[in-house]
């Protein structure tokens, strides 16, 4: 039986971190084993220096790298951040071992912008924080709970203009691309729903059924 990639889509900061841990989360309960790549951290540690400019690593590198995580992975893929230009799209999408599902999670950029503004890390231990929300928010502003260092914005947060722009201008074509292909599935998924246990059940039972 094919192995099954389920692909994430959506802008920069639309909420995809908080959508694949919901999956997940839904992947555990079934007892089901799964591979969670995100793409952004294989790339981070090969290609620093392109991601805090806000520049996109070149197709080619980002094709190598996602092919060589997907040979090594469980029966179920969750896919984060790729592909996101037309060459990676029909690159992944010829690899006839997988069976694709694709998710794109739709948010606007004011709700994107407004997302970041308030987002903040602890650079010592990772732990991310969001100001605009009670239940995300550190107990004492600006210092982390576990470890008290003081909060920082994140590198690539600091571009998200430059990098939202990059993203839309390619994914017209992916989506183009995606939609027509037979035999992948292919649906929308408000982000307002992302924190509704439900709604994700919902279409993780639409689109892969068999899970
Ligand atoms: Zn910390």
């Amino acid at each position: 039986m094919k192995k099954i990639v389920v692909i994430l889509l959506g802008a920069p900061a639309s909420g995809k971190g908080t959508f694949k841990s919901q999956i997940i989360k839904y992947l555990e309960k079934k007892n089901l084993k799964y591979t969670a790549i995100e793409t952004s951290s294989l790339l981070k540690k090969k290609f620093q220096k392109t991601i805090a400019t806000g520049d996109l690593v070149n197709d080619q590198d980002v094709i190598e790298v996602v092919k060589e995580k997907l040979a090594t992975t469980e029966k179920v893929v969750v896919l984060d951040g790729f592909p996101r230009t037309l060459v990676q799209a029909e690159s992944l999408l010829s690899l006839k071992s997988f069976d694709f599902k694709i998710i794109k999670l739709e948010a606007t950029k004011e709700e994107i912008i407004k997302r970041v503004e308030y987002r903040r890390i602890c650079p010592k231990c990772g732990t991310t924080y969001n100001l605009s929300k009670k239940d995300l928010c550190p107990k004492i502003i600006g210092i982390c709970d576990r470890c008290t260092t003081p909060l920082t914005k994140r590198d690539d947060d600091k571009n998200i203009s430059k990098r939202l722009d990059i993203y839309y201008q390619n994914i017209k074509d992916v989506e183009d691309y995606l939609l027509k292909l037979q035999n992948t599935t292919f649906c929308n998924f408000d982000s307002r729903l992302l924190f509704t246990s439900d709604a994700i059940e919902g279409l993780l039972k639409v689109i892969v059924p068999t899970i």
